[in-house]
């Protein structure tokens, strides 16, 4: 009997467990993940704005993993390719013949000085439940300290997460502003960005009526400002390009959100990696290792129309799990595996609950009607990690309530 092993019940992770268990054959899946629960990590600027309970981006991992499949809670410490073996943090060892490795994200300060001691990250539910005790800790200081500091938040990074992180902590200015006993225009709300084009992957007009949303609701972005330092309660920003000049913001509440690389576990495991993403075969294996499927955010995969590799998204993440799961069966029963081929349905942030913006195929799409299609993918997200019961329970539509 052939031994698969998955590393990580993330969005890929989860979706090849699902589509492997959906398969009889000669096989048995262990997965392994550190939490027993799966999160989905788009949503979870959610949790960190207050907007959600943890409980409702999350479900258990038992939920979906079949009597015939392991379920490992343990942390991943070291892949040995070349003896096909995993070691993980409790001292044990797991061996396989096939692996799909899908191990995510994490936050990347770019080197950063003072990044990981001052500013918050949000990378998962314990960091993103942080971000969200931590605010309304200020906001409570506030009451004694009456000092302005308390009420500041910033945003580092205008990303996806960053413009999703804004919009859902302006949803709860009011909630905020109420714990510190103020009028909720006298809390401020900052995004400081590297550069001056903002979301280069919509065209102006859409990334501007993003950005403008924000603005005309109180954000207040300073553009073309790389972060350089981050000391406590303080961001430094380069004010000036050419003479080097800097300038501080302060602020009791610095959140962390200018880009991801994956799981360290690929550079301490020696795998050919770039800020911890491996540039895979067609078919999404190793290019070393062809019992070795590497999907989700510690893959890089070829976008041959533009000859840049596709960014990660969830919505990758899951077609990776599906097609690494099909290349598995095929080679289990001798056959040649696949390339994987990637269309993408487009891409939507939220702007808060009623507002998002972004394209749906080819087409621009903003405003209400945009969060409703917002929803729609977070729940076929849901579908498809979780299954029929997880987006019935944890979906985003009242009907189904
Ligand atoms: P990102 O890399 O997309 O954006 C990071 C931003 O931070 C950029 O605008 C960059 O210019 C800025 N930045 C970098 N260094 C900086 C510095 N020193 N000072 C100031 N600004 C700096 O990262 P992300 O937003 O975390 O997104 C990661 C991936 O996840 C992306 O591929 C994204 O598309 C995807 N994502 C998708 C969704 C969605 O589909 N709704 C939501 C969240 C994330």
């Amino acid at each position: 009997m052939k031994e698969i092993v998955i590393l990580g019940a993330g969005y890929a992770g989860l979706k090849a467990l699902r589509r492997l268990q959906a398969n009889k054959g000669d096989f048995h899946i262990t997965l392994v993940d550190r939490n027993k629960y799966h999160y989905e990590a788009t949503d979870l600027h959610e949790v960190a704005a207050g907007t959600q309970p943890k409980g409702k981006i999350t479900f258990p991992i038992a939920d979906v993993v079949k009597a015939s499949t392991t379920f490992e809670q343990a942390e991943v410490k070291l892949i040995d390719r070349t003896k096909q073996k995993v070691q993980l943090t409790n001292g044990k060892s797991l061996a396989y013949d096939y692996l799909i490795v899908s191990l995510g994200f994490r936050s990347e300060s770019f080197g950063i000085a003072g990044v990981a001691e001052n500013a918050l990250e949000m990378v998962d539910v314990v960091s993103a439940e942080n971000v969200y005790q931590h605010i309304m800790q200020q906001m409570k200081d506030y009451t004694k300290t009456k000092n302005q500091d308390d009420l500041k938040i910033v945003v580092c990074g205008a990303g996806f997460t960053g413009i999703e992180l804004l919009g859902a902590l302006e949803d709860n200015r009011k909630r905020f502003a109420a714990a510190a006993g103020v009028e909720p225009q006298k809390l401020e709300f900052y995004c400081v960005e590297a550069v001056t084009r903002l979301l280069p992957m919509f065209d102006e007009k859409l990334a501007d009526y993003g950005i403008s949303t924000l603005k005309k609701w109180g954000i207040k972005f300073l553009t073309g400002k790389p972060i350089k330092e981050i000391k406590p309660n303080t961001v430094i920003y380069q004010e000036n390009k050419e003479t080097g000049e800097t300038k501080e913001l302060t602020a009791r509440t610095i959140i962390w959100t200018t880009g991801v690389s994956g799981s360290k576990v690929m550079e301490a495991s020696g795998f050919s990696q770039r800020r911890g993403r491996v540039m895979v075969s067609a078919d999404l294996t190793d290019p070393d290792f062809s019992n070795v499927y590497i999907i989700g955010d510690v893959s890089a995969v070829m976008n041959t129309e533009n000859n840049r590799p596709y960014p990660t998204t969830a919505q990758i993440a899951l077609s990776m799990g599906e097609h690494a799961a099909r290349n598995i069966l095929a080679q289990i029963n001798r056959a040649a595996t696949t390339p994987f081929t990637f269309k993408s349905l487009g891409s939507v942030a939220s702007i808060g609950n009623t507002h998002a913006f972004g394209l749906v195929g080819k087409s621009a799409v903003k405003g209400y009607p945009a969060s409703f299609v917002k929803k729609m993918i977070m729940d076929k997200s849901l579908l498809e990690t979780g299954g029929v019961k997880e987006m019935l329970a944890k979906g985003r539509f009242d009907l189904y309530h």
